[in-house]
């Protein structure tokens, strides 16, 4: 299994400390808004990762994080905290506003089948693990004290920039006029805020630097060490998260431990909608209600995802989710085949085939999650066999396939019903009438057909059904 290293910048063999479990972290969502369909392509894209780590015989203990406080509304530690402010915008509590959007986030993990993580923490409940990570930078003499908090040092760290190759000479040079003149350093982040003395925050707690709420950054670390230790094997998340979030995450980690945090990092690159970058004010957040307001399955959306690499800049259209509809229409089609067997067969049987057709998906995938190749495989696979009679050993065949495509990509083409008896007495009736060329007969049936949502394609081993 190979993926590409974001800090060696190359495509490495997964090789995981203790095999065959193999440790992975993922950012999870800051719960404070609806998310948009840039958030959940990133999460399908690690769920086929973790799915892709299991077919290769591997076991992921697997991590998601839900950020619900502290993630200001600038990731340089400005402004207000998301959940704060999302609290005011509903005229609720911070509380609310957490407990609200991360069940609608759960409740969206399971609509588009994603798989379950073994762990999804929240920060506010790991708020002494957080504290007793920050003392312990505190006593290593990483941090120092502000009047709006305590801050992480990092010329302390001179590895700060190696991760995502900064250049701090020039941020210190273009910092912007705003730059917290009481910071030492231009990357020099928060690990613990204080309260504001003029409100009261709905989220705030007792610390020994006095009452506040932890930085964005120290959840990931507190919470990814109690789960899965000091090292883990694979860190992902979003590839806004490399100049900032998991160059802090790395800091501070490593300052603590004295071990590397990570052996492997994967980021996901974004999507635009029509062209432009996903943002509020251009109003195209779209959300799955959004996509199934418009007739598409959340498996259509899935689909649509899996088309493009998850390192390639990709986009979001309205016709490319329509091309995407298309094909798992004819996929499902083909999946239908298995209700239906023929005789007598084709010269060839497909067994050998389907099972080779399963191997290369696979090994397509263990080379960086590529998707794509992966789909057109199975676009390949499936109109080879689509103009073949076949048997039932046939089908078998293409049922193990169907399994794969199932738990290797998420889209299960094994969940629709065979059609009824009486349906299928139709059909043969139609065949009769067609044999004893009563065409008025034959079409009769079709239409009838046709009106439960059944269309017919005849072949010279009789006539096969499709749902329309
Ligand atoms: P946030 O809740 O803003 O922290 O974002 C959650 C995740 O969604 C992060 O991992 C982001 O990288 C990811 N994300 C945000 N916008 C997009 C986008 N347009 N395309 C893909 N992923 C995105
Ligand atoms: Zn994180």
């Amino acid at each position: 299994m190979k993926l590409y290293n974001t800090p060696t910048r190359q495509v490495e063999e997964i090789q995981p400390l203790h095999p065959p479990t193999v440790t992975v972290y993922t950012c999870g969502p800051t719960v404070y808004d609806y998310l948009h369909i840039g958030n959940w392509f990133t999460y399908i894209r690690e769920d086929i990762l973790i799915r892709t780590l299991k077919a290769s015989g591997l076991q992921p203990k697997w991590v998601m994080n839900i950020t619900d406080v502290g993630h200001l509304v600038s990731d340089a530690d400005e402004g207000e905290d998301k959940l704060e402010k999302g609290a005011r915008r509903e005229g609720k509590t911070a509380w609310d506003i957490a407990k609200f959007y991360a069940d609608y986030f759960e409740k969206g993990l399971e609509r588009l089948n994603i798989l379950q993580p073994d762990f999804l923490p929240r920060a506010t409940d790991h708020i002494p693990e957080q504290i007793a990570l920050i003392q312990k930078l505190e006593e290593k003499g990483f941090t120092y004290k502000t009047s709006d908090g305590i801050y992480y040092d990092t010329s302390k760290f001179p590895k700060y920039a190696n991760f995502a190759r900064l250049d701090l000479d020039e941020q210190q040079a273009g910092k912007r006029v705003e730059f917290n003149k009481e910071k030492r350093n231009v990357g020099d982040f928060a690990l613990w805020k204080f309260s504001p003395a003029d409100h009261q925050r709905d989220m705030e707690w007792d610390s020994p630097w006095g009452n506040g709420f932890p930085g964005w950054h120290i959840e990931c670390s507190a919470m990814s060490m109690k789960y899965l230790g000091e090292t883990l094997d694979i860190h992902a998340g979003g590839i806004d998260h490399v100049p900032v979030h998991h160059t802090n995450e790395i800091a501070q980690s490593e300052a603590a431990t004295g071990k590397p945090f990570a052996n492997y990092w994967m980021h996901t690159n974004h999507i635009t909608v029509e062209g432009e970058k996903i943002s509020k004010s251009l109003g195209n957040g779209i959300t799955l209600e959004d996509i199934e307001a418009k007739g598409y399955s959340l498996e259509v959306l899935r689909l649509h995802v899996l088309e493009s690499h998850y390192r390639s800049q990709s986009k979001f259209s309205w016709e490319s989710l329509e091309a995407a509809k298309n094909r798992l229409q004819h996929w499902q089609e083909v999946a239908d085949r298995r209700f239906q067997p023929q005789t007598p067969g084709g010269d060839v049987t497909i067994e050998a085939g389907a099972s080779k057709a399963a191997l290369d998906l696979l090994n397509t995938l263990q080379n960086d999650l590529d998707t794509p190749s992966a789909l057109s495989r199975i676009d390949n696979f499936f109109s080879a066999i689509e103009v073949m009679s076949l048997t039932d050993a046939d089908l078998k065949g293409l049922v193990n396939l169907l399994e794969s495509i199932r738990d290797y990509l998420g889209v299960n083409l094994l969940r629709s019903q065979d059609i009824s008896d009486e349906q299928k007495g139709q059909i043969n009736k139609r065949e009769e009438a067609r044999a004893n060329k009563d065409w008025a007969k034959s079409d009769e049936l079709r239409d009838n057909l046709a009106e439960q949502g059944i269309g017919l394609r005849d072949t010279p081993n009789g006539a096969l059904w499709f749902r329309l």
